[in-house]
């Protein structure tokens, strides 16, 4: 058991850590996921998880369709949106409703469970970790206040663990 005290490993992966192996270990998971899901994987849908991968910071409609453009796929925005969509239905790609910006999930869990986004202000980095009391008592309150609730998005602004060992204000 781990003590009261006692750190839990942080969500966010070491700032030098080898990306390479997250962008594989995602790009697998996602195939892995349409395939299970009936989703088509179109070289096009690979090109757009990819560039959502390439960091662990949510990136923007139109940051991704500049990203596309510098590769030279020109894309319209509707279309971008229309993967994205397809991505998000299967869980691999979720959106961060504070920021209006999309990251690929690291995680695996494909939306089946809920998680809370984390974001770090200061490397801007987003990490997912489970809170299933938080999910359990909004649902709660919900009920209790005769809510109709769809769906709970909780994020989570700060300071990563590492971003805050730079500092000396956390
Ligand atoms: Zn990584
Ligand atoms: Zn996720
Ligand atoms: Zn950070």
């Amino acid at each position: 058991m781990m003590g009261m005290n006692e750190r839990k490993e942080s969500p966010f992966p070491p700032q030098d850590h080898d990306h390479g192996a997250c962008v594989a270990g995602a790009l697998g998971r996602a195939k892995q996921r349409c395939q299970e899901k009936g989703i088509k994987w179109t070289a096009l849908r690979e090109q757009v998880f990819q560039h959502v991968t390439a960091s662990h910071r949510p990136i923007s409609a139109y940051d991704l369709i500049e990203s596309l453009a510098k590769e030279g796929k020109r894309l319209a925005p509707v279309s971008v949106y229309r993967i994205l969509d397809v991505l998000r239905e299967a869980g691999v790609v979720h959106r961060l409703e504070s920021r209006n910006a999309f990251f690929a999930c690291m995680t695996g869990h494909f939306g089946e469970r809920q998680m809370v986004a984390f974001v770090c202000r200061e490397c801007e980095c987003v990490s997912e970790m489970e809170a299933p009391e938080a999910f359990r008592a909004i649902g709660e309150v919900s009920a209790e206040a005769g809510f109709n609730t769809l769906a709970i998005m909780v994020e989570v602004n700060g300071i990563c663990a590492e971003c805050c060992e730079k500092r000396v204000s956390c």
